[in-house]
């Protein structure tokens, strides 16, 4: 059985160590010695994600979650208030992911505590996943053999199961106009600005539906204020859990920038759209949601099955064929100094996860 105070102490013990994105080398000194004292054969990739198997009987599953948090994640202190643990109010307090990495921990030391059968276990702790999902990119997956599992790095309750998430193109857009005194012969300028602007009020922006969102989050111009701004920039993302849909608003994207393009002639709107993950969408009679719910059954929980407007490493496990499924660890307000982790819902998910390992 999961171990309330032990767990505690883990997650406490791990969200000391600081872990922004790209320097996690303390963290994943700490997981390897962790995982190689309960057994574990642990390698590492090479970008330097942890690759860890322990044998087993039966069909192997993968349990994932991401070794960096956000900043501001130095110096963090964890504070308990009864059953909720925060930080000082100066920093996040990184329960994303180490609730994740403490819940794949305690449920692993519970099912070698009590001696009982288990499956093949393959562990992927991923580096820079905040980065955007960098690390698990690199990921060796020559060297895992799971078709399932489970990332554990989602929000709320363990019972939480992500079944579908958004893939994202992401939107580029450099324009060249002309540059000319503003005050002496603004004609003979072309405004960069003017053209990103008369883009912007055509694209289709914001919920498009209940599946698709598109955004432009940045956009840089001009020099001075006497100057027909020459160069703009524009920097977008479009989001949907239907690929079609996807391929659909980013050629209505394509459109807008060569009609309003077809305008300017003299200028030059360049624009580049690339793919940065794809979606996974999948429903109840799902092999990796029957293994999850049966555990989270056994532990008195039922499963609700959400789809996500964000992607994770889940999405790049799906590219790569292997069925792992997010779900709750536990953890509220992630990427904010407000971020708490309700120790309850941590124990549940060690719970759960001890299920999972056992093939129940
Ligand atoms: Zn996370």
């Amino acid at each position: 059985m999961a171990n309330r105070e032990r767990l505690l102490k883990t997650l406490m013990d791990l969200i000391r160590i600081d872990s922004p994105t790209g320097e996690e080398d303390a963290m994943d000194q700490e997981v390897t010695a962790r995982l190689q004292a309960l057994g574990f054969t642990v390698h590492h990739d090479s970008f330097n994600n942890v690759i860890a198997k322990l044998d087993g009987v039966g069909e192997p599953v993968l349990l994932s979650a991401h070794l960096d948090t956000v900043e501001p994640g130095r110096g963090i202190k964890p504070v308990l208030h009864g059953d909720t643990l925060r930080s000082d109010g100066t920093t996040i307090l990184g329960g994303d992911c180490k609730a994740g990495v403490s819940i794949i921990l305690e449920g692993i030391t519970s099912v070698l505590e009590s001696g009982a059968q288990h499956l093949p276990v393959e562990v992927a702790f991923s580096r820079a996943e905040e980065g955007g999902l960098v690390g698990v990119h690199h990921m060796d997956f020559g060297r895992l053999s799971a078709k399932r599992g489970v990332v554990f790095d989602a929000e709320g309750g363990v019972n939480r199961i992500t079944v579908a998430a958004p893939s994202q193109n992401v939107v580029k857009a450099y324009i060249q106009g002309r540059a000319a005194h503003a005050g002496l012969e603004p004609e003979k300028g072309i405004s960069a600005v003017l053209i990103a602007a008369h883009i912007l009020t055509q694209l289709p922006l914001g919920r498009i539906d209940s599946e698709t969102t598109s955004n432009i989050g940045r956009i840089e111009g001009g020099l001075k204020r006497n100057i027909i701004p020459e160069t703009a920039y524009m920097d977008g993302e479009i989001r949907s859990r239907d690929q079609s849909k996807l391929n659909q608003y980013t050629q209505q994207f394509r459109e807008v920038f060569d009609r309003v393009a077809a305008l300017y002639p003299e200028a030059k709107v360049s624009l580049e759209i690339e793919n940065t993950y794809y979606s996974f969408n999948v429903d109840a009679s799902h092999p990796t949601v029957g293994m999850i719910s049966r555990a989270l059954a056994d532990a008195g929980l039922k499963p609700q099955l959400e789809g996500s407007g964000g992607g994770s490493d889940a999405n790049v496990f799906f590219e790569n064929g292997i069925a792992a499924l997010p779900v709750g660890i536990g953890v509220r307000a992630f990427h904010t100094k407000e971020e708490t982790v309700i120790i309850p819902e941590v124990l549940e998910g060690a719970e759960v996860c001890q299920r999972i390992i056992q093939g129940l």
